[in-house]
């Protein structure tokens, strides 16, 4: 049986996994829909490879040069946001939404209208948008499985068991690239320091919120939403060999733990073939090999981004979109090298500060446009608060 699937952010690094996966089984799959950014010849060339019903870019700038690539191929092309949406709108019977950031949200919500399983490598989704999230996929029968490597591996944990006899969730983090630097080191960190991460080949954004721990304190609220768990039931612990992904605690004290290589190619497989297991082509693990695996507590002076989640968690409503567009602000503006590593999570919680006096955070999460809202008064502040800030110390 042939399945038809979309890949969103098709081009990205957990794009191009999925589409190695995809490779490996040529004909078990009708690829519908690539969507990708600037990186128009990859695009194209994946899109020709793999027989694409329609390649999008999201730069309607990137449109002239993605048609040329394409000309002659009987592949449709589109560019800009509305493009992503009609992408969206074809029906498949799964779609990757792998998108990085905010942008990723309302074609993820779109593809649920058919139905489909979606797999949510975009975390962003669950972190500003959740509870309508997984509402709108409960009203249209579709199914959204985990891709996040710690989600799969909670999901995979609880597999024939059920939540409600489970206590906690405990997820780990690397600890990224800087986690051994003291903090009046982490301020001098470079954006290709914290970008070079000791266990996992990602996107940049996600390398440095690993370094920053602002990846996992998005996982710290996707975790509670996409599990339906209290904020007190999660817990977030430092595991420098990326091999045990996460647990899950029951109310007898037994912990499941999900051990694996740091491949993404196991979630993407996972949710790719769920409910089956099938045979991937990750590393094993020889244990005596690896000899120790360490855990230890998070350094929430060094890494305040962690406090922050559990804040927002503690909020709720549209906080979750204020912390994360005002941490791709922060990021953005850390990349551009405006401001300085350890200046991220201060503007994030000062925006965070400045949003919960201009609206009640706690409301605005009553549709999709509310959120969008809210991520696009959210960045505007960021930037001004980035702006005055940096005014202050020149
Ligand atoms: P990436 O930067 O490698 O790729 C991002 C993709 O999104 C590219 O195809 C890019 O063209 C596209 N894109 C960028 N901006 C866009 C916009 N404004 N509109 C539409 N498309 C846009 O990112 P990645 O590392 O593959 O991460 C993708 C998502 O998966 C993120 O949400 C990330 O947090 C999550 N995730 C990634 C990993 C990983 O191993 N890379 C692990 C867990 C979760
Ligand atoms: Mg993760």
């Amino acid at each position: 049986m042939t399945r038809s699937v979309s890949i969103f952010g098709a081009t990205g690094s957990i794009g191009q996994n999925t589409l190695d996966l995809i490779r490996r089984n040529r004909d078990g799959y009708r690829v519908v829909a690539l969507t990708g950014g600037r990186n128009v010849d990859r695009l194209a060339a994946d899109a020709r490879e793999f027989g694409a019903e329609l390649a999008v870019t999201c730069f309607e700038a990137c449109l002239p040069a993605l048609r040329a690539a394409l000309s002659g191929s009987g592949i449709a092309v589109a560019g800009g946001a509305a493009a992503l949406m009609e992408a969206a709108d074809r029906p498949v019977d799964w779609t990757m939404s792998a998108i990085v950031g905010a942008a990723g949200l309302a074609p993820g919500f779109r593809a649920l209208r058919h139905g489909c399983t979606l797999a949510l490598a975009n975390k962003e989704s669950l972190v500003t948008a959740g509870p309508l999230l997984m509402a709108e996929a409960r009203a249209h029968g579709a199914r959204i499985l985990p891709v996040d490597s710690e989600h799969s591996a909670v999901f995979q944990a609880l597999a024939g068991e059920d939540m409600a006899a489970g206590e906690r969730i405990i997820i780990t983090a690397s600890g990224g690239a800087l986690r051994e630097w003291p903090l009046d080191r982490l301020a001098e960190a470079t954006v290709a320091e914290a970008g070079a991460h000791p266990n996992w080949e990602m996107g940049q954004r996600i390398t440095i919120d690993s370094a920053s721990m602002f990846n996992k304190a998005l996982e710290l609220i996707e975790t509670k939403e996409f599990f339906g768990v209290e904020p007190e039931q999660i817990e977030a612990v430092i595991h420098p060999q990326s091999i045990v992904h996460a647990l899950v605690g029951f109310r007898d004290g037994a912990l499941m733990a999900h051990l694996g290589a740091p491949d993404m190619r196991h979630a993407i497989g996972y949710a790719l073939h769920w409910p089956d297991r099938r045979a991937l082509p990750v590393a094993r693990i020889d244990l005596a090999r690896l000899a120790t695996l360490e855990f230890r507590a998070p350094d929430l002076a060094r890494f305040p981004a962690l406090r922050l989640a559990r804040e927002v968690m503690a909020t709720g409503g549209g906080a979750g979109a204020v912390f994360n567009a005002a941490k791709e602000v922060a990021l953005d503006q850390f990349i551009a090298g405006a401001i300085k590593f350890t200046d991220m999570s201060p503007l994030v919680e000062a925006t965070l500060d400045a949003m919960s006096r201009e609206i009640r955070l706690a409301d605005a999460m009553d549709s999709l446009e509310t959120v969008l809202e809210t991520d696009h008064l959210t960045r505007i502040r960021a930037r001004d608060l980035a702006r005055s800030r940096q005014e202050q110390t020149t």
